[in-house]
């Protein structure tokens, strides 16, 4: 088994006897790597954070650390780094648990050999590698089921979701709930005349426009096609209105590029105390429907 994907072996040990005897077995077996070693926790992280490893060995029972918190702490300053926690033959109980908080294997200091030392390098490696692939995989799926892929505000699953957790604070402390809902007008014009890359670039920036303009706690999202939403927590209708009516004259003055202009129409509903999520949006879409029945780019509440 080739060892020629380590480069830097860290060895976070203070026993220099236990030091020596890794130091020898990795000699015999012929690794190559660097090996780094370090007496206290703190000494590992902070060469951790300031150089690349490929493998960490680390003892248990430090000066500054003792147990399982050695482990969990040396996780949280590197997520990415291979583990193999040693113990001695006492504890090595302690190993089993240590692979579960996240280490990739454990080892027994009476009771490793060369080759032995050599193949959980190697499978650390691996798995680790295996490990990170697959987190960053879940992370991006995380993402996508929440995260609208063309605009990149919250998408219309995520949007129902915050909005049910406001709906019950709503309820739960009696405070205000205002809800905007806009479309941009004529839209189906602007795809056919310009195309539809030309629409899509107008979605992007109509986002970052109104996301420039809310509040940190202002929930926004692409509700659908060329229909958004803005939940706005602790403001009732009359400021809510006033938030849309921003809106509305910010967009109305964008130049969209090459002198492109396009407005959209907002309707604006406050929560009432026996609304449910349908009704709360409802209410909205019928405001914004008035919007659209009274000429289009205008604001009006229900
Ligand atoms: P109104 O003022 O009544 O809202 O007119 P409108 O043309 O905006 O309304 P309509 O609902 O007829 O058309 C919406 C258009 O939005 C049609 C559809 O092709 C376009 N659209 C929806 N999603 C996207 C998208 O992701 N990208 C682009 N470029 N266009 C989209
Ligand atoms: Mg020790
Ligand atoms: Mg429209
Ligand atoms: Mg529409």
């Amino acid at each position: 088994m080739s060892d020629k994907f380590l480069h830097t072996i860290l060895l976070i040990e203070d026993d220099p006897g236990d030091v020596l005897l890794l130091q020898e077995m990795l000699e015999l077996q012929g690794c190559k790597a660097r090996l780094v070693t370090v007496e206290r926790l703190s000494e590992g992280i902070s060469y951790l954070q300031q150089n690349h490893c490929d493998v960490i060995f680390l003892d248990m029972n430090l000066p500054d650390s003792s147990g399982l918190p050695t482990v969990t702490r040396l996780l949280e300053a590197v997520s990415t780094t291979p583990i193999i926690v040693l113990t001695g033959l006492s504890d090595g109980s302690f190993g089993t648990e240590a692979v579960k908080l996240g280490a990739q294997d454990y080892l027994l200091k009476g009771d490793i050999d060369g080759r032995m030392l050599k193949r959980a390098m190697f499978y650390a490696v691996e798995r680790k590698k295996l490990e990170v692939a697959l987190k960053q995989t879940r992370d991006l799926f995380e993402r996508e089921a929440r995260i609208d892929y063309l605009t990149g505000i919250y998408n219309r699953m995520m949007f129902n979701e915050l909005l049910e957790a406001e709906l019950q604070r709503a309820r739960r402390y009696t405070t205000d709930l205002s809800l905007i809902m806009f479309d941009l007008d004529h839209f189906k014009k602007i795809n056919d005349s310009c195309g539809h890359t030309i629409g899509d670039h107008v979605l992007k920036e109509v986002a970052q426009l109104v996301s420039d303009n809310i509040r940190a706690h202002d929930v926004f999202a692409r509700w659908g096609g060329e229909e958004f939403m803005v939940l706005s927590p602790k403001n009732m209708q009359s400021q809510a209105a006033v938030l849309a009516e921003k809106l509305r004259s910010l967009c109305a003055a964008h130049d969209f590029g090459n002198g492109l202009h396009v407005t959209a129409s907002f309707g604006v509903t406050q929560y009432k105390s026996d609304d449910t999520l349908e009704s709360f949006t409802a209410r909205t879409d019928e405001a914004l429907y008035l919007a659209k029945e009274n000429g289009r780019n205008r604001v009006e509440s229900h």
